[in-house]
């Protein structure tokens, strides 16, 4: 089996930022991308806050981009899946979908996934009026109405960001209380651009092209209604890629636990991106995370050598 400096499993602007640090300090890296490369950017339509576009990039064309510079410096991105990995003993083992590597590092980058509603018309319009990024897409709703799902600090958040933009904001939650902290709840109820819709849940996304509406359903009165708006913003949480990585400690929300600078549980193993960010959630921090996690592993390999 070949034996890299370097595998980083996951290729979002985490793992692709990580390789082309890491072959730019010639460590021979290999970049287990996934079947599906990219991460969620590739599910987005135009970015407009990622530094160095000021026109806007789209998602999968930023993406390509980042693939292309970490190749130039020699990473390898191989298209397969992980499926499992050896932490217990040096080198590390790692099991893909079609082959097995070993490795002096690693670096996880796996990412998480927004937590979608799971709805009828909610997949098909995502970037067609759905989206689970306002900081990301507010500003193509200006001057119309939209929808935030979800009762948590980040859909607070969302509904906040969006009243810069947007003529009014419904919030809608499936239960009577929020679980977001009193000081975000008290700035949503002060705001008079948001609207509360407590106790309901959206059975439908509706619109042919794009969003037009939702069909909602009371959860005490089980009554069925519609409502017009030009966008659903989803923010019920996000799932991180953990599942496979046996012996790396996670938070109580499956977030992988970061020590200082980038270390995971096991020396050797560390950690960038939205796997182990709850809070940020940016492509752009998630590239710097990379950037400082191959640093790190740059320096445990020279003082393992
Ligand atoms: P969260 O706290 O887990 O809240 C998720 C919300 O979505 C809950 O209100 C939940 O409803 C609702 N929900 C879940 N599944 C749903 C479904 N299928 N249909 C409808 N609603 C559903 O997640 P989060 O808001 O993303 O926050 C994650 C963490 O980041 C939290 O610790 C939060 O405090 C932190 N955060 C902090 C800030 C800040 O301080 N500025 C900003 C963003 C996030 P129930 O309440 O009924 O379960």
């Amino acid at each position: 089996m070949y034996m890299y400096d370097l595998i980083i499993i996951g290729s979002g602007p985490a793992g692709l930022t990580a390789g082309i640090y890491s072959t730019r300090a010639n460590l021979k890296t290999l970049i287990l991308a996934g079947g599906k490369w990219g991460g969620q950017l590739m599910l987005t339509s135009v970015v407009e806050n990622y530094p160095g576009f000021p026109q806007g990039i789209e998602g999968p064309e930023l993406m390509l981009n980042m693939r292309k510079q970490a190749e130039k410096f020699g990473a390898e991105v191989k298209e397969e899946d992980f499926i499992s990995a050896d932490f217990s003993v040096k080198p590390f083992s790692i099991v893909s979908s079609s082959n097995s590597y070993l490795a002096k590092s690693v670096i996880l980058a796996s990412g998480a996934d927004t937590l979608w509603l799971g709805v009828p018309g909610e997949k098909e319009k995502i970037g067609k009026g759905v989206s689970s990024c306002a900081t990301c897409d507010a500003a193509f709703f200006r001057n119309k109405n939209v929808i935030v799902v979800g009762g948590g600090d980040s859909a607070m958040e969302e509904a906040l960001f969006l009243t810069k933009f947007a003529d009014k904001v419904t919030l809608i939650h499936r239960r009577e209380q929020f679980r977001a902290s009193e000081i975000m709840q008290k700035r949503v109820k002060e705001n008079s651009k948001i609207t509360l819709l407590l106790n309901t849940q959206i059975k439908e996304i509706l619109g042919d092209e794009k969003v037009s509406g939702v069909t909602l359903i009371n959860s005490k009165t089980n009554e069925i209604s519609n409502l017009q708006t030009d966008g659903v913003f989803v923010a019920i949480g996000h799932v991180p890629n953990t599942k496979s990585f046996k012996g790396i400690e996670l938070d109580d929300k499956g977030f992988i636990k970061v020590k200082d600078h980038f270390k995971t549980n096991v020396e050797g193993v560390f950690v960038a991106g939205d796997v182990h960010d709850n809070e940020y959630k940016q492509a752009i921090t998630a590239a710097g995370f990379g950037c400082a996690a191959a640093l790190e592993v740059e320096r445990y390999l020279q003082n393992t050598k």
